[in-house]
């Protein structure tokens, strides 16, 4: 069995079929929210967030968010109000190898700007090394940071988190066992 119904993974037919990814040739202009919503819930707080109505929930409450990427100006407002952590931002623009890809995370020890981190898929595994870019508090949310992180852009459509950093009193419980 596949898809988020089972595994808590979307699947690739859900992602195809899924109306919040941006066209491929929207990503190539800049900065663009993709939105990995695929289960039918009651739920809206994305198109409410989007000062540019770029969001939007046709019909019933329930049905899928829809991005029109041409009004998405890539300013990230969605990004920490979704309470499913289901947007990310991709930026295939960001450099010549790399690319950006902003995420919500709501874990603590915080990264730094600068650090490496492991980059994490859909499924929570590594992936690749990633560059801590820049990790903000955005106003309009209580506690949930947006951090972004530069990775090269072979793993552009697949990174969509880090590595969770471990506590200290975590990484010393384990280095004395
Ligand atoms: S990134 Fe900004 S403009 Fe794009 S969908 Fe989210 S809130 Fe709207
Ligand atoms: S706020 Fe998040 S979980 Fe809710 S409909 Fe929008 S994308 Fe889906």
């Amino acid at each position: 069995m596949t898809g988020i119904a089972y595994t808590g993974v979307p699947s690739a037919e859900e992602l195809r079929a899924c109306p919040g990814i941006p066209t491929p040739e929207r990503r190539k202009k800049g900065r663009v929210a993709v939105i990995e919503c695929v289960q039918e819930i009651p739920c809206n707080p994305c198109a409410a967030a989007c000062p540019f109505h770029a969001i939007s929930i046709p019909g019933e409450i329930t049905a899928l968010p829809r991005l029109d990427g041409e009004l998405c100006t890539g300013c990230g407002r969605c990004v920490a109000l979704c309470p499913g952590l289901a947007i990310t931002l991709v930026d295939e623009t960001y450099g010549e190898e790399e690319g950006a890809v902003d995420f919500p995370y709501e874990f603590l020890p915080l990264p730094a700007e600068g650090d490496t981190v492991d980059a994490v898929g859909r499924d929570g595994r590594t992936l690749c090394a990633a560059r801590v870019v820049s990790v903000r508090r955005p106003e309009a949310n209580d506690g949930t940071r947006v951090i972004r992180i530069a990775v090269p852009k072979r793993f552009l459509d697949d990174v969509k988190s880090i590595r969770r950093l471990a506590r200290k009193e975590e990484e010393d419980a384990w280095t004395t066992k």
